[in-house]
């Protein structure tokens, strides 16, 4: 193997680079990427970059030093074995990264409409958070109530606008209800059970006909992963690029990291795709012994998931599954510390949500990866440390 492709200049591909040549690869590497920058972290544009702390989040990784060609400005159209269609002509790989991540989704309508996902989004949007601006933000996610943050800090009238009934929804079920408070508290006029049927010039205009006036509109409704280009390729893509449980996608030589892989994920007997960081950093580490090889039946890419989210001064951080699983809360969600964790018929923790409790995030993070059964009346109870239960 001679030439390696990696194809997306994000946290991922970046993290790419580095795996191969830390397992020894040496021959030539190619990093492509459709944006114009070196490759930088996204979690800091809608927290340090928004508040106005740092303009920069350029990853610390010396390009040179790891030999790579990155070509920024660059975007992959087509994909067959062994040859990649760029905007700049075609590349031959003997084997390729995908790690093109994923795009935001923007809503309906002719109104000016900002999402948050590169740094020149960030840049812009926090040009226009000043003292007094109405500022309408689509979604009660992750996203949406860190942009909520960083507005209302910058002084704006903020509305947060959330189709499903209580903030976090999709991601925590009711337990995100515990959230609502938070908005309140802030200054936030926050609408949930509010379904936006278009943006339009002047702000927002809601299913049952009425408007929401706003200066500064942000969607913040999810993103897709970015596959388009993969159509005809022969890869299989369902919600991102299918891959098996070492990350290797249908076509040999071709595996897939971070936002944009629906990897099989054997702790779970499922598919799973995870649009978070941690994924990012770690996915490439087993994409990487993956396409070098080597004795065994290789590596596997099976971990808990992880993520975290700083929102109205709160450090929220979540680790596992909980789809099926019970919710039993550990402490008073009206407090300032508390965390809520979700057990599975057998007994196992399944996930833990922790709300400034890095501690109980952390040992239930190794409980879950332990898979030990738990006495759910002491989990109960926040004075028993989660490790103790
Ligand atoms: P990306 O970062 O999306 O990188 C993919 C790159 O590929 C992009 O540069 C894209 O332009 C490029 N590309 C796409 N298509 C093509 C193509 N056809 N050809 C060439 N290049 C292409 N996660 C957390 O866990 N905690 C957080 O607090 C958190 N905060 C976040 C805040 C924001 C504002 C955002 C946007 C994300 C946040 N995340 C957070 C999620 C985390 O940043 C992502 O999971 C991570 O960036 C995914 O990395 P990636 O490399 O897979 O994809």
């Amino acid at each position: 193997m001679n030439h390696v492709v990696v194809v997306g200049a994000g946290l991922a591909g970046v993290r790419s680079v580095e795996a191969l040549r830390a397992h020894g690869f040496g021959g030539a590497i190619t990093l492509i990427g459709e944006e114009p920058h070196r490759p930088y972290d996204r979690p800091p544009l809608s927290k340090a970059v928004l508040l106005g702390e740092i303009d920069s989040t350029v990853v610390d990784s010396d390009l040179g030093a790891l030999a790579v060609d990155h070509r920024p400005g660059v975007a992959a159209k087509g994909l067959r074995a062994g040859v990649l269609e760029t905007t700049e002509g075609e590349l031959a790989y003997d084997a390729l990264v995908i790690a093109t991540g994923a795009s935001p989704i923007r809503l309906r309508g002719e109104g000016p409409q900002h999402v948050l996902r590169t740094i020149d989004d960030a840049l812009g949007l926090r040009a226009l958070l000043r003292q007094g601006r109405r500022v309408a933000v689509v979604g009660a996610g992750w996203i949406g109530a860190e942009v909520a943050t960083a507005a209302r800090r910058a002084g704006c009238e903020v509305t947060v606008v959330e189709a499903a009934e209580c903030p976090l929804a999709a991601a925590l079920g009711p337990v995100g209800a515990h959230t609502a408070p938070w908005y309140e508290r802030a200054g936030i006029d926050l609408r949930t059970g509010t379904m936006v049927a278009s943006v339009d010039p002047g702000g927002l205009t809601l299913v049952d006909g009425s408007t929401i006036e706003a200066d500064v509109v942000v969607t913040g409704v999810g993103v897709r992963p970015s596959v388009d280009w993969l159509a005809g390729s022969g890869i299989e893509l369902d919600d991102g690029v299918v891959t098996d449980e070492h990350l290797r996608t249908a076509l040999p030589g071709v595996v897939a990291v971070g936002d944009c892989a629906a990897w099989w994920s054997r702790r779970y007997g499922r598919r799973l795709r995870v649009e978070h960081w941690d994924t990012a950093l770690n996915s490439p580490e087993v994409a990487a012994a993956t396409l070098l090889g080597g004795p065994g039946e290789g590596a596997v890419y099976d971990p808990v998931p992880y993520f975290w989210s700083e929102q109205f001064g709160h450090m929220v951080q979540y680790a596992g599954h909980h789809a099926g699983a019970r919710l039993v809360m550990r402490g008073d969600p009206a407090g300032t510390r508390w965390s809520a964790c979700w057990v599975t018929d057998g007994g196992t923790l399944a996930a833990v949500l922790a709300v400034n409790l890095p501690r109980d995030l952390m040992q239930g993070r190794r409980l879950i990866e332990g898979g030990q059964r738990l006495d759910v009346d002491r989990l109960a109870d926040p004075a028993v440390a989660l490790r103790d239960c």
